[in-house]
């Protein structure tokens, strides 16, 4: 047996400590996003694998039994490549994904199907928005310019170029967060609304209790929709999957 788990998340690392206390065999991948990727306990690789071809030479060069697609839910096109490389090689795929959040009492959600309609929700007279979108998606938040965005990001924005938002606020932070800091983070500087991924996990999900609290409405995009595949929303799940 050899495990490949495609990384970029809270529960890829603990999935990736799970594997090396047991010494099953298993490689960890991280696409590079970000400047320092938290060090692993498995031999990782780091880049795209390039494309659906690029990850199937990989599967079968590292002769990878179960492939665990960890990746956050909103990484579509790692995630369908991986369906597609796993079909086209017989590989066993598992995604462990984390449960979407639902809305709650007191929750003021209004629910969009992408980054485009969350930016088509913004029309209207300026206010102060949390963007808590990740890094890749900003630019097209300029198409509403009238807002002050606080953004919250894992590496500050410092390559050019300029991210196009006339007016906004860098605050570089990575999870997992607490109810306490996001209050604080959200009166401090007077964000009036949120807009966000429904990533669902614990450590994203303060600002949405931080919001509740304070009554804010939060724009919430729902995921992306993914083929058919096996899921597993617990490290148990993964390690019956693997024993099977
Ligand atoms: P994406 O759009 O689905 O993927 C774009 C390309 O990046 C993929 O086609 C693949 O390149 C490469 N890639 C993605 N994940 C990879 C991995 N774990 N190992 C090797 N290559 C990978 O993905 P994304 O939304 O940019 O996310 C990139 C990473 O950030 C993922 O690890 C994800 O878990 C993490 N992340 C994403 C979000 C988000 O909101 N999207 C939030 C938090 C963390 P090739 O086609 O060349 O193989």
């Amino acid at each position: 047996m050899k495990v490949l788990i495609l990384g970029g998340t809270t529960e890829a690392s603990a999935l990736a400590r799970t594997l090396a206390e047991r010494e099953i065999p298993a490689l960890f991948s991280y696409a590079g996003r970000v400047t320092a990727p938290k060090p692993q306990p498995l031999p990782t690789r780091v880049g795209g694998f390039g494309g659906v071809a690029g990850l199937a030479n990989f599967l079968a060069e590292e002769r990878i039994t179960h492939l665990v697609d960890a990746t956050h839910p909103f990484a579509e096109r790692m995630s369908r490549n991986a369906v597609a490389a796993a079909e086209r090689l017989g590989t066993e795929l598992l995604a462990l994904t984390r449960p979407p959040w639902a809305p709650e009492h007191g929750d003021r959600w209004q629910r969009v199907d992408g980054i485009a309609a969350a930016v088509d929700a913004l029309a209207g007279p300026p206010q102060r928005v949390l963007l808590a979108i990740g890094r890749m998606h900003l630019a097209t938040f300029s198409a509403q310019p009238q807002h002050h965005y606080v953004l919250r990001l894992v590496d500050h924005p410092d390559a050019p170029p300029p991210l196009p938002l006339p007016r906004h606020t860098v605050i570089v932070d990575r999870g997992p967060f607490t109810r306490e800091g996001d209050l604080a983070l959200l009166r401090e500087h007077g964000v009036e609304l949120l807009v966000c991924k429904n990533a669902g996990g614990a450590g994203a999900a303060a600002k949405l209790v931080a919001a509740r609290e304070l009554g804010l409405p939060v724009v919430m995009i729902d995921r992306p929709a993914l083929p058919p595949r096996r899921e597993a929303h617990s490290i148990d799940e993964v390690l019956a999957w693997l024993a099977h």
